[in-house]
């Protein structure tokens, strides 16, 4: 499995491609806002995508979901964040951005075990910057959406969002046994045992 990384968009969210090199399909997750970059991309990398998993559902990660499910794309989020693909949750409006609402394809929920191209992505729920966001685990990889951060947490106020909940979550992903890198929405990737030694946001030890 190979992994490719693409900011996109004014909020740079990051978008990651999980490519199976026998067959060269991937599985992108987080696509951002913009459809073109996606397809620019599967062409810079000659992969393509056949499925999209969003760790949550705000516009600046799900916005061309819409337009890559057009494509045959399959659509993952939790089962809690989905009706926000057709709503005013997923926060378009309010930063007066367009948004093509959908009814995602699959719907997940914490422990779920997808398997995906010859990849497995177990599912953690991570409420708490939205009720319904999770992370996807990769391996040794973490995909933590806006829940974690390098040396930094998600907003939690947003609607839906809980500042508790929000480091409980995080907790819980400290308490995984052992060491993961993290990759998450925006900026900088991190590690497990960085952000359990120095996140300010968490009491850990
Ligand atoms: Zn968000």
């Amino acid at each position: 499995m190979k992994l490719y990384h693409l900011p996109t968009g004014l909020l740079h969210v990051n978008a990651y491609f999980l490519v199976n090199p026998q067959t060269n399909n991937a599985i992108l997750i987080d696509g951002g806002e913009s459809y073109k970059a996606i397809k620019k991309a599967e062409q810079d990398l000659g992969v393509k995508v056949t499925a999209l998993l969003l760790t949550h559902a705000h516009f600046d990660h799900a916005g061309n979901a819409r337009a890559l499910q057009k494509d045959g794309v399959k659509v993952y989020i939790s089962k809690i964040d989905a009706p926000k693909l057709k709503n005013g949750l997923n926060l378009a409006g309010d930063f007066g951005r367009q948004f093509e609402p959908l009814d995602a394809d699959v719907l997940v929920d914490d422990g779920d075990e997808l398997q995906i191209e010859g990849i497995t992505v177990k599912v953690i729920a991570t409420p708490g910057h939205t009720d319904g966001s999770v992370t996807f685990m990769v391996d040794d990889m973490l995909f933590t959406g806006d829940t974690l951060f390098l040396q930094s947490v998600g907003r939690t106020d947003f609607p839906t969002g809980d500042k508790n909940q929000l480091i409980n979550s995080v907790k819980r992903l400290f308490n995984l046994d052992g060491e993961y890198k993290v990759y998450p929405g925006h900026e900088d990737f991190t590690t497990l045992s960085h952000e359990r030694k120095y996140n300010m946001f968490v009491d850990y030890d």
